[in-house]
């Protein structure tokens, strides 16, 4: 008895290993990174897999362009800096206005793979931020349990930005949600 036990162990620890091994040969980092259409979007995810990878907070990555370059950006530090303000566009917002020389950040667009909360939106809009597109929406944030969608609720008025804020690459950036999901993590 005690045999086939051992040998349903060894079996079981077995398969665990094969498909740890199968979950590893896949790259998700460059599938949702090749997932994405737009190049912009696309250094946004790989802003926020290096965050994740590195533990220094959520799946929230952004860029901002100027003139087809990219002149700022930034991934969510929540964790790393202890600073509950250290989203990924506020951190993009500040990379930009270092390398402008400027407070005005009129002309550029935000890049981010998910739809901003109010204070990054609020803070786009005092950086005269002219766009910005979005990947992952205010629902998909709160269903890897973060309160986007619970503080949305509150404060509400999103409709009225519709020109303002744009969804692109859904599904790539949902990719990256995907992952940090399967990974052990800190919700805050
Ligand atoms: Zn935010």
């Amino acid at each position: 008895m005690k045999k086939y036990l051992t040998l349903l162990l060894a079996l079981l620890f077995l398969q665990m290993s094969l498909s740890a091994m199968a979950a590893q040969a896949i790259p998700k980092a460059a599938a949702a990174k090749d997932m994405a259409e737009n190049t912009f979007m696309r250094e946004a995810i790989m802003e926020a897999m290096a965050g994740i990878h590195a533990g220094h907070g959520g799946p929230f990555g952004s860029v901002i362009e100027k003139n087809g370059q990219i002149v700022g950006r930034g991934h969510n530090m929540v964790l790393i800096n202890n600073d509950p303000t250290a989203h990924g566009e506020v951190t993009a917002i500040r990379s930009a206005g270092k390398t402008l020389g400027s407070y005005d950040l009129s002309g550029c667009v935000l890049y981010t793979t998910g739809e901003p909360c109010h204070m990054c939106l609020c803070a786009a809009l005092w950086a005269n931020i002219d766009l910005v597109y979005f990947g992952c929406t205010i629902e998909d944030n709160g269903l890897i349990g973060f309160r986007d969608d619970v503080f949305d609720n509150l404060f509400g008025g999103r409709d009225q930005l519709q020109n303002y804020l744009l969804s692109l690459d859904r599904e790539a950036c949902l990719k990256l949600f995907e992952e940090y999901n399967s990974m052990e993590r800190i919700i805050y």
